[in-house]
């Protein structure tokens, strides 16, 4: 980092797998202009991210590159002044006593959930292209009339999964949730495959096939779909169902198939509970957020494979 860099106005959200952080990097002169009786600085809004067990990495970051280019560090490291930094997630609460020890941070807490809608709204109404639909590998970006916005259902897919009714600004409840969500995916990957990361996982996915594992409508009736209730034969009847009569063990699994099946497993759940609230408060729009989904092609196809499928 140049250090002629000026960091300002550090905030951060400390997940359950995730800590992600934004501050603000002013342009080298720090000049500040005039505009309309408001003070404009020049320069960019940084993001990065840390998984929350590597929190040592983050708090390694935050002083070299952050304490150091904002004026508040002492040569020999710690901190001259108390410095207040915005923090949300359930990490603010637990890693409070560990920032203000080695950085001489002290957490000004914001509710998750509360941020959470504030910021989605925000983006919605500023944002030209926030918000798009994805289906069949075809990405439309939807125009939000602002006048049209409520009610929706936002539904964050983190480590686990709310599903919150958004009625105006600052004015929401968290009408669902599911415990299955990125966390398990992540978590049971691990197991399943020995992969390390969600990356390597994730990657793992695209070149398996769902139907090895999976329990399929046709393996129940003999290749023909059950059209009588509107089932095809491709249809999912049992994730992970084969393996109970395939008399094979896990090794004997592509882990590509496995990451596959828990990935669709996993998006499915989520699309099917998300429509099923949508349905129970009458809401036309469902918007998708949170690191599991990360612009992630396979992930948003699967959800939305299956909200349309309900
Ligand atoms: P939380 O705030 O609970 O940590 P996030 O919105 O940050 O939730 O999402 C965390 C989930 O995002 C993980 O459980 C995982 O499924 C997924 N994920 C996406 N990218 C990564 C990554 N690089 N490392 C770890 N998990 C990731």
């Amino acid at each position: 980092m140049d250090s002629t860099q000026k960091i300002s106005h550090l905030a951060l959200d400390i997940g359950g797998t995730l800590i992600k952080l934004v501050y603000f990097s002013a342009n080298g002169d720090y000049s500040e202009e005039s505009r309309n009786g408001c003070s404009v600085v020049h320069g960019k809004l940084c993001f990065a991210k840390f998984e929350t067990r590597k929190i040592d990495d983050c708090l390694e970051f935050i002083r070299f590159n952050i304490l150091h280019h904002s004026g508040v560090q002492h040569p020999n490291g710690a901190a001259h002044d108390k410095l207040y930094v915005k923090a949300t997630g359930g990490g603010a609460f637990k890693f409070a006593d560990l920032f203000k020890e080695k950085l001489g941070i002290l957490f000004d807490k914001e509710d998750e959930m509360h941020s959470l809608v504030g910021g989605v709204n925000f983006l919605l109404k500023t944002v030209p292209r926030e918000a798009f639909t994805y289906l069949d590998g075809q990405k439309e970006f939807v125009e939000i009339d602002h006048n049209d916005l409520y009610p929706y259902l936002l539904v964050n897919i983190g480590s686990g999964v709310s599903m919150i009714k958004v009625d105006g600004d600052g004015k929401y409840e968290r009408i669902s949730g599911t415990s299955l969500g990125g966390g398990t995916f992540l978590g049971l990957g691990k197991l399943l495959t020995k992969c390390k990361s969600f990356d390597e996982l994730l990657e793992l996915s695209h070149h398996g096939n769902n139907r090895v594992i999976d329990m399929l409508v046709g393996d129940i009736y003999g290749g023909t779909d059950y059209s009588k209730i509107g089932l095809s034969s491709t249809a999912i009847a049992s994730s992970f169902g084969k393996a109970i009569s395939d008399g094979k063990e896990l090794e004997d699994y592509q882990p590509e198939d496995v990451a596959r099946s828990l990935l669709r497993m996993i998006s499915n759940n989520i699309g099917q509970i998300a429509y099923l609230n949508a349905l129970r408060f009458g809401l036309k729009r469902i918007f998708f957020g949170g690191f599991f989904i990360r612009g992630l092609e396979y992930t948003m196809d699967t959800i939305s494979v299956a909200v349309h499928f309900w």
